[in-house]
């Protein structure tokens, strides 16, 4: 499988402040947090961008969705959470490995930026 920044997280070669782990997903605090809840939720598959996945994929990202949920409620904003995925450089995607920022504790634009 292509090595990844997150597959070395989930192989635990490089630090981080995992906050979920299941047997499809990890999660973990952003290095860089925008907000004072900003956590990553990462299928442990290597998909590099949500254009890549597949049909097979499918329960996988509906997990990854409903994780990303229960963390946010978790960490005390249930009713206060935004959910991003980047999907390419030009919107700003830095790591080529499928994640869900999960961001909450702040007031947030809308349209976003
Ligand atoms: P994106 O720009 O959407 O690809 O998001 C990548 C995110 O990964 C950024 O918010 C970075 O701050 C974050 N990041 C990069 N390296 C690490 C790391 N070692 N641990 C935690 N988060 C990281």
């Amino acid at each position: 499988m292509t090595e990844t920044l997150f597959t070395k997280i989930i192989d635990r070669e490089i630090p981080a402040d995992i906050v979920y782990e299941d047997d499809q997903c990890l999660a973990f605090r952003d290095i860089n947090p925008k907000a004072p809840m900003h956590i990553l939720v990462i299928p442990k598959k290597v998909i590099p961008k949500l254009v890549d996945a597949e049909k097979d994929d499918e329960a996988l990202l509906g997990h990854l969705m409903l994780i990303a949920g229960k963390i946010a409620a978790d960490e005390g904003y249930g009713d206060a959470f935004r959910t991003v995925i980047n999907n390419g450089e030009a919107v700003g995607q830095s790591v080529f490995h499928l994640h869900i920022h999960i961001l909450g504790g702040r007031d947030f634009m809308w349209p976003p930026g």
